[in-house]
């Protein structure tokens, strides 16, 4: 539901999030991540802390506090999924694969 919402797009530089990518000399099959906004290292949790970034920006990231811009489109972001979720209560689910941890 992040994925939604963020328009697949990556939370930091808005490139789009799909398709293999190659970064730091090695393929991935897939260019998104799963980012904790707070790192985990600070006490950062799951849930309204994931976005989902682009791999070359959560490794330039690395273990970085987040901007106070970034906190409050992170909040931003989160209040757009919960809309969503309630928008698609109701609908069949498809096999989403990001529901799981995007709620
Ligand atoms: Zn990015």
């Amino acid at each position: 539901m992040i994925f939604v919402a963020q328009d697949g797009k990556c939370f930091y530089c808005d490139r789009p999030l799909w398709g293999a990518v190659e970064s730091k000399g090695k393929q991935f099959d897939s260019n998104h991540t799963i980012d904790h906004v707070v790192p985990r290292s600070d006490g950062g949790q799951g849930g309204r802390n994931l976005v989902i970034a682009c791999l070359r920006c959560n490794q330039d990231k690395g273990h970085r506090m987040p901007t106070e811009d970034e906190i409050q489109r992170a909040i931003a972001l989160h209040n757009k999924v919960a809309y969503l979720i309630e928008a698609f209560r109701g609908l069949p689910l498809t096999g989403w694969s990001y529901s799981k941890d995007a709620t």
